[in-house]
């Protein structure tokens, strides 16, 4: 067997408790085989002078957006999706959406990200770029049926369920899928009560935006008189493999649903401020608990993917959600970060430990920001950046050393990014 040996770091153990040692991945298998004084692997990476960490789990982003990112700023869902996002996205062509896959890539990797849940389009051309980045992903198609006649409404969730389906277990396993109508509002009700069930046949697991803004909430509540995830439940879409997104607007009885149906949720607490869609409450769900995990949500609303930004979002955020500055505090966004994201997108990852993934970063703690080192899961949460990242390892696999990509060559990606975005919004704005 090939293995890698990551030497002379620390390592944040799953109880968050850091010491020295070294960790040992079988490359073949892509999972940690041993940590401590470990036999010599075949190759080496060296985390001295740095602290080894469970890969960011960012778990919830449509990555192709980074072509966006800066495009449309300060307005609020409903008319940037409208006005802005949406018609640009009706231009997207199968190229364009490779490069910005590409590029949203490189600033994942670079930022220590080793698995990714991504909700888009041409799906099939993002598991290429994936595969051959070396990325771990649950991907699936976003399914939007505003404006489209019933035909092409249901050939949209056609393609959705194909998608899954096809894609399920590529690039060696490392890529999943999940069902992902858009949201309750923006995706046809008969078309889920048709669909969901077609999923769940296959085992198929269900993403989508829940309860991000009032104007998501207050229309099903009016039209139905139960709240949003009394209605998913209805419709059963609230399943234990299954995970919303956002959940700024739930409820106390909401999060005891999640709860009790072990639905999870992806806090993306950047895009719901810069939106103002509202804060989640984050601490009621982690009391009640419901698995919590952390995404950056589109570049387009973010403006980057650097996930330690996120966890720093997150407890700040929580904090002042509930007016109480112990409120989701440094431990609890680490492993929201880590161990939670992956646990949502249902990846045996986020944790180092023995049969785990080896999805691994290292970050450089020689940096005057993170000096003195008082407490180093503080500074995972309050101080580190993603450009702290040395090394990213996914599946046993180096995809990162020394800050620079392996899988993937840089320059070329941005210069091929820019290309695809300027012509881009080219054609969308001749089109107006
Ligand atoms: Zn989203």
């Amino acid at each position: 067997m090939s293995t890698l040996q990551i030497t002379d770091g620390r390592v944040l153990f799953p109880d968050m408790d850091i010491h020295e040692a070294d960790v040992l991945a079988d490359q073949g298998s892509g999972k940690i085989v041993e940590i401590g004084d470990t036999a010599v692997g075949d190759q080496t990476l060296d985390a001295s002078g740095g602290l080894v960490i469970p890969g960011l789990v960012n778990a919830h982003c449509h990555i192709a957006m980074t072509l966006l990112r800066g495009y449309a700023d300060d307005k609020p869902l409903d008319a940037w999706l409208q006005e802005d996002i949406w018609p640009t996205e009706a231009e997207l062509e199968p190229g364009d959406i490779a490069a910005g896959t590409r590029l949203g890539v490189v600033e994942l990797l670079k930022n220590g990200v080793t698995s990714v849940g991504d909700m888009y389009f041409e799906v099939p051309e993002i598991a290429a770029v994936l595969k051959n980045a070396g990325l771990r992903a649950r991907l699936g198609h976003g399914i939007v049926t505003v404006g489209k006649d019933d035909a092409d409404a249901s050939a949209d969730f056609q393609q959705g369920l194909n998608v899954a389906r096809e894609l399920d277990g590529a690039a060696d396993g490392r890529i999943r899928t999940a069902l992902m109508p858009h949201s309750l509002t923006t995706a046809d009700s008969e078309l889920l009560e048709e669909f969901v069930p077609k999923a769940r046949e296959d085992g198929i697991p269900l993403h989508y935006h829940a309860n991000e803004t009032r104007d998501e909430v207050d229309p099903v509540v009016s039209e139905r008189g139960m709240r949003p995830l009394e209605y998913a439940d209805d419709l059963g879409m609230l399943g234990e493999d299954d995970f919303i997104a956002h959940g700024v607007h739930t409820d106390g009885a909401e999060i005891e649903l999640l709860a009790e149906r072990g639905t999870g949720v992806v806090h993306c607490p950047a895009s719901n401020m810069k939106l103002a869609s509202g804060i989640a409450p984050i601490q009621e769900m982690l009391d009640a608990g419901v698995t919590v995990g952390i995404g950056t949500d589109g570049a387009a609303s973010n403006n980057d993917l650097d996930t330690f930004d996120e966890m720093r979002d997150a407890a700040m955020v929580g904090k002042l959600k509930t007016e109480d500055a112990a409120a989701v505090a440094a431990p609890d966004v680490v492993k929201a970060g880590t161990e939670g994201g992956a646990d949502l997108l249902g990846f045996e990852a986020g944790r180092i430990e023995t049969g785990a993934l080896a999805d691994i970063a290292v970050i450089d703690l020689e940096a005057s920001h993170l000096t003195p080192q008082h407490d180093l899961v503080s500074h995972l949460a309050y101080a580190v950046r993603g450009s702290d990242v040395r090394h990213t390892v996914v599946d046993g696999e180096v995809v990162v050393r020394d800050r620079s990509v392996l899988t993937l060559d840089e320059a070329a990606v941005r210069e091929e990014a820019e290309r695809h975005a300027t012509t881009l919004i080219g054609r969308a704005e001749s089109d107006r």
